[in-house]
């Protein structure tokens, strides 16, 4: 399918700020995360610039200050800024999620609170769900809250939260009724809301530690603990003990938006490749000129395209406003496959130098090898979409 005028439009816009902004300053950024962690964060410019350019709100309705537009938006945008650095791509989707949530009927008071620095940038956000055992198994967690004088007082740990140190908020699933109903264990949690200081790590309550991860550095990764720490009563999304399905509704959306990431690394290094192999000489003639890397060329150009084309399908469903985790697991699947492909084809086509910190091909091949295992893994996206498709023919008894 092709772009209406708008969405065109809006590609347009991410793509000048990703050309002019963001690709100038990603690699130096990620390769500081070695000497100093902090300093290779997205710096904090690149954050309000997202937000002038509406990006957070894409999908908030125009009355509550947002763009008004859809999943197909969002898709746009996140290809487009992750060409340029897949952290920018992914970092306007924490806000875009956590606004979701704030124009719901029933939040008025976090949506009075949070509304406008969400869309600005000036609040930003974190999704602590997972735990040490509570991976792929995400109804798995202990972390716990117990209501005392009107607080919930939180204990235990989260893994893997990323942006937790710069965020405002971190959106916690907590288990606030200790009963583990036997085959029910999503039973009994609930989504809080922690609200905390940026980089302020003092408070003995809240510790929060850098994970040394390989890649994906622009917002960090981070072990959170929680020791008798307070948060009041009301700051609770949706209803106490139920969040598990809002978490799943979510994951459509998720997932739908991490295949626009997969495509914006892709490119990245498709298009480093297809430059390359004009410029250097083997047997003295361009590497072009060899039917093999020709081949892998138009190998990479069509699993781009063909996963562009799903992506943009999946979104356009959901947006009609049925179900869609079929599609949305099938576009996470196929995009983040993909990448893993295109970054290594990309960077054995530079031979040695596609190896070295000099060229951003070790950074496109890193920061991909997330893209499997985060927002469900690969086999977790299997389990959905073969779950879907045996229904039809082995209906539940
Ligand atoms: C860089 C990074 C950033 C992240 N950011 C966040 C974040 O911001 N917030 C957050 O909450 N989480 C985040 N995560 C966590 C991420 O969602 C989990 O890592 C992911 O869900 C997998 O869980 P796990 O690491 O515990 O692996 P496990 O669940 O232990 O899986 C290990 C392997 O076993 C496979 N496996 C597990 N169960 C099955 C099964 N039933 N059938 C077949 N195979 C199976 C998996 O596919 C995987 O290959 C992040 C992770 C990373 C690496």
């Amino acid at each position: 399918m092709f772009l209406d005028e708008t969405h065109l439009q809006l590609q347009k816009t991410a793509r000048d700020f990703t050309e002019k902004e963001v690709i100038p300053i990603a690699t130096e950024c990620d390769h500081i995360f070695e000497k100093d962690k902090r300093a290779s964060h997205i710096p904090e410019n690149i954050l309000r610039r997202i937000g002038d350019l509406g990006f957070y709100g894409i999908r908030t309705a125009a009355e509550d200050g947002g763009a008004g537009l859809g999943h197909l938006a969002l898709v746009v945008v996140a290809e487009e800024l992750a060409r340029g650095w897949l952290s920018v791509g992914s970092c306007f989707s924490r806000n875009e999620a956590s606004l979701a949530l704030v124009v719901q009927p029933g939040f008025e008071r976090l949506r009075e609170k949070y509304l406008a620095g969400l869309l600005s940038g000036e609040i930003q956000t974190a999704m602590a769900n997972s735990e040490a055992d509570a991976g792929s198994d995400a109804a798995n967690i202990k972390c716990a809250a117990r209501k005392s004088d009107g607080k919930w007082i939180i204990n235990g740990q989260k893994m893997w939260v990323t942006n937790a140190d710069r965020a405002n908020i971190l959106h916690s699933l907590v288990r606030t009724d200790p009963k583990i109903t036997p085959g029910k264990k999503h039973w009994g949690v609930s989504w809080l809301v922690i609200e905390k200081e940026p980089w302020d790590n003092s408070d003995p309550r809240l510790m929060i530690t850098e994970i040394d991860t390989v890649g994906y550095h622009g917002m960090g990764t981070y072990q959170v603990d929680f020791s008798d720490f307070p948060v009041p009563e009301e700051n609770m999304w949706g209803q106490e003990g139920r969040a598990f399905s809002m978490l799943m509704q979510g994951y459509e959306t998720a997932r739908i938006q991490f295949a626009g990431r997969c495509l914006g690394v892709a490119r990245a290094a498709f298009g480093a490749a297809l430059n390359y192999v004009t410029q250097r000489i083997q047997f003295d003639v361009p590497l072009a000129t060899f039917q093999s890397i020709r081949f892998r060329l138009a190998d990479m150009a069509t699993s781009i395209e063909v996963c562009r084309q799903y992506a943009y399908h999946a979104a356009i469903k959901k947006d009609s406003g049925v179900r869609c985790d079929l599609e949305a697991g099938m576009a996470k699947l196929f995009a983040a496959d993909m990448v893993m492909k295109v970054a290594w084809d990309a960077l054995q086509m530079h031979g040695g130098y596609g190896y070295t910190r000099d060229l951003p091909l070790e950074r496109y091949w890193r920061d991909a090898a997330m893209l499997p295992i985060g927002e469900g893994t690969q086999e977790i996206q299997r389990g959905v979409i073969s779950a879907r498709l045996l229904e039809r023919v082995m209906p539940k008894k």
